[in-house]
């Protein structure tokens, strides 16, 4: 089976429940809270194996309770952990997050903690890895000189590769010749672009900018109005499939987790968005980031 690299961040969701998000100064009795597995990097590995890839990920933890709950999960999600390294001088990463459970809305204080250490040199004893993958896929939540280093070893080995620009931040101009899937949000591709988001008409507006920048192929997704994909030839647009989506959280994870996994099968591109699209659709059916994510049982 082909292998899959993903280079990210994990981080101890932390998350309360109660009838409001408090206020500066307010304390209230909540309901419940929960601690899961979050970071772009994880969720989207974990959506990778339990659709029955094979997927390592690399990654920084700390040597505390938290690094320990990061290795079980992906333990048992099936995910090769021995690209991880585990730090005893930083922790691992951790977000907090209130809940308002009438409105769904949520405030999250994230701290990356131990990854945000990442260097090149690290990064070099795990490379083997990365240049033998079939596919590698990262995100912008690690030090950029250390994802730059990863993608163009990935691209001058021959390795597809995925860039989820997520959060949005500033990429220098060198990045895009290592990109061959660049998967923004809306709100991220207007970052990039400057263009407003809100139709399939302003999807195409902002790939003809992106692709102008000299990315090869641009998948912007759109939410509940599905996505768009253009490599200058071909367009697609997919709506998003029909569900009652209680927790969008990781819903774009969902999404670059089942694109990663569709292309190393060596899918079309039409079956690889169609795949990511249901993967991303069933996402939001459950609550959490990395818990939500949908098995290859789950699709049928
Ligand atoms: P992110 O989670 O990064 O903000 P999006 O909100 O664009 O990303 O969602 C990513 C993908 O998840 C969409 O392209 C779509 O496939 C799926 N999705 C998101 N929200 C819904 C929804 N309400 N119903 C069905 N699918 C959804």
């Amino acid at each position: 089976m082909s292998e899959i690299s993903v280079l990210g961040i994990f981080v101890a969701d932390i998350s309360f429940s109660g009838n409001k998000i408090p206020s500066v100064g307010e304390t209230i009795l909540g309901d419940n809270y929960n601690i899961g597995p979050g970071g772009k990097g994880c969720n989207q590995a974990i959506a990778i194996a339990r659709l029955g890839g094979k997927v390592n990920f690399i990654s920084k933890i700390g040597k505390d309770n938290y690094g320990q709950l990061a290795i079980n999960i992906l333990n048992q999600n099936n995910i090769d952990t021995s690209t991880i390294i585990q730090s005893s001088d930083h922790q691992t990463g951790v977000a907090g997050i209130m809940i308002d459970k009438k409105t769904g809305k949520n405030a999250i204080n994230v701290i990356s903690g131990a990854p945000s250490t990442l260097t090149i040199d690290q990064i070099n004893k795990n490379i083997d890895k990365i240049k033998n993958s079939k596919i590698f896929l990262t995100q912008l939540e690690i030090p950029k000189d250390v994802i730059l280093h990863s993608l163009k070893t990935a691209k001058e080995n021959k390795v597809l590769t995925i860039l989820n620009p997520a959060p949005a931040s500033e990429i220098s101009k060198e990045f895009f010749n290592y990109i061959d899937y660049f998967t923004p949000n809306e709100t991220e591709a207007e970052f990039y672009t400057g263009i407003k988001i809100t139709n399939e008409k302003e999807a195409k507006e902002a790939s003809i900018k992106l692709l102008n920048l000299g990315l090869k192929k641009v998948i912007i997704t759109l939410g509940e109005k599905g996505l768009f994909y253009s490599d200058g030839n071909e367009d697609i647009y997919l709506k998003a499939t029909s569900v009652k989506a209680i927790d969008t959280t990781g819903a774009g994870d969902a999404f670059n987790g089942g694109l990663a996994f569709a292309l190393a099968n060596n899918k079309s591109i039409k079956d690889a968005l169609n795949l990511a699209n249901q993967v991303a659709g069933l996402s939001t059916l459950k609550l959490g980031a990395g818990n939500a994510m949908p098995t290859q049982k789950d699709l049928r």
